[in-house]
């Protein structure tokens, strides 16, 4: 299937997958196999062992390269193998820029993985174009980067930080999860290397974690193919299976996510026992009218600051009856959490408050379920803890 020839509601069903040849069976095979047999040694169709490439993943692949409108596509077993995958290219002695408010998986493997063979991040305010520029050094080969963040969905321009990367000659990763590519496309925006945790949105269930890389350097994806068999992160049959599925319904899952998402944004807005909402779509969101011209809706997760304290703060999201009280993100359930205890508990106290992320602070994911069910929840659970 030619890429510019479709939309993406059209790709996000048939891209990388056809018919079976031979049995006309619709939908792509789960190819539960290690090795192939071989016409002579040496002389096979594409597949020799599944570490390497199985057919399965290869249509994920194929999909996820079709949704990003990248080249290239590669998948593995999480989204942290992708992460890994990315700062394999790097070197002893190299030093990357990045959000002081990435991931805290990407966090960790930054500075208790990759420090530990000498190599050297700086994390800083990526909101902040001059920050991110005065960070680059002579060593400095990678931004990476990640927008919306979590859990305030602070806004990068992905355009500028790219152009500020590849002007000290470096390389820009985007950790594009929150947003999914139906949202936000970075490498159209300048971006090398885009990175997923299919384990959200893509997948889209909460039933299969997985990975991505996406990238139009050929080099690069060679890199990358090449780590995937000399580390062995790869998705199995099954979980690229899954994935597949999920990609299929990623434009109507999204269309529901973003818009029970405003709905909530806007009550919130307007709630008493609410001190802030962290929503780009909201115009008092900071990041806001950047959110407007890179992205093409607002996304599904959303925080606010209650009025209350830790107790009562965890008192509220522990009463929600539709809201399930979970780490993770991106599944059609509504999920709700308390960074300060649960998420962001790695970070000390002070820092952690100095960063906005206060006691009162609840996250949401927002699922597809009625809006109007959920603003009952919500509403429920503050009340009877608050007044
Ligand atoms: C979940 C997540 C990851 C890690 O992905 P896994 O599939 O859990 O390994 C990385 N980045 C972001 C933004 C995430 O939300």
């Amino acid at each position: 299937m030619s890429d510019d020839e479709f939309r993406f509601e059209t790709r996000s069903i048939h891209a990388g997958q056809e018919p079976d040849e031979e049995t006309g069976a619709l939908m792509t095979p789960i190819h539960a196999n290690s090795t192939y047999r071989q016409d002579a040694p040496g002389e096979h169709r594409g597949y020799e062992y599944s570490r390497t490439g199985n057919p399965t993943r290869t249509d994920l692949e194929e999909n996820l390269a079709s949704l990003e409108n990248a080249d290239y596509g590669r998948a593995f077993s999480s989204g942290m193998g992708s992460i890994n995958t990315v700062l394999n290219l790097l070197e002893s002695g190299d030093h990357v820029v990045t959000g002081n408010d990435v991931y805290g998986g990407t966090h960790r493997i930054f500075t208790q993985v990759y420090e530990d063979y000498d190599i050297d991040f700086t994390f800083v305010d990526m909101t902040d174009l001059d920050a991110i520029e005065s960070a680059f050094r002579e060593e400095t080969e990678l931004l990476w980067l990640e927008t919306p963040t979590n859990p305030l969905m602070s806004i990068v321009d992905v355009e500028a930080a790219s152009e500020i990367a590849h002007a000290h000659d470096a390389l820009c990763a985007i950790d594009n999860t929150f947003a999914t590519p139906y949202l936000q496309r970075p490498l159209e925006l300048g971006a090398d290397i885009v990175s997923h945790s299919l384990t959200k949105y893509l997948g889209g269930h909460s039933d299969v974690v997985g990975g991505a890389l996406l990238t139009n350097d050929e080099q690069l994806d060679e890199r990358f193919g090449f780590y995937q068999n000399a580390v062995g992160a790869t998705p199995g049959p099954f979980d690229s299976f899954l994935v597949l599925r999920g990609t299929k319904t990623l434009p109507v899952r999204m269309d529901r996510h973003c818009e029970n998402a405003r709905q909530i944004a806007d009550w919130l807005e307007d709630h008493p026992d609410v001190d802030r909402v962290y929503y780009p779509g909201l115009e008092s969101h900071p990041g806001h009218e950047i959110a407007r011209e890179q992205m093409d809706d607002f996304g599904g997760m959303l925080s606010f600051e209650l009025d209350a304290s830790l107790e009562e703060t965890s008192e509220v999201v522990s009463n929600t009856e539709v809201f399930t009280l979970a780490e993770s993100l991106g599944g059609v359930e509504s999920l709700i959490e308390q960074p300060a205890p649960m998420t962001h508990a790695a970070i000390p106290r002070e820092e952690r408050l100095e960063a906005g992320l206060t006691d009162g602070l609840v996250r949401v994911s927002v699922g597809i379920e009625h809006a109007d069910d959920l603003i009952a929840d919500l509403e429920t659970a503050i009340e009877s803890t608050l007044r």
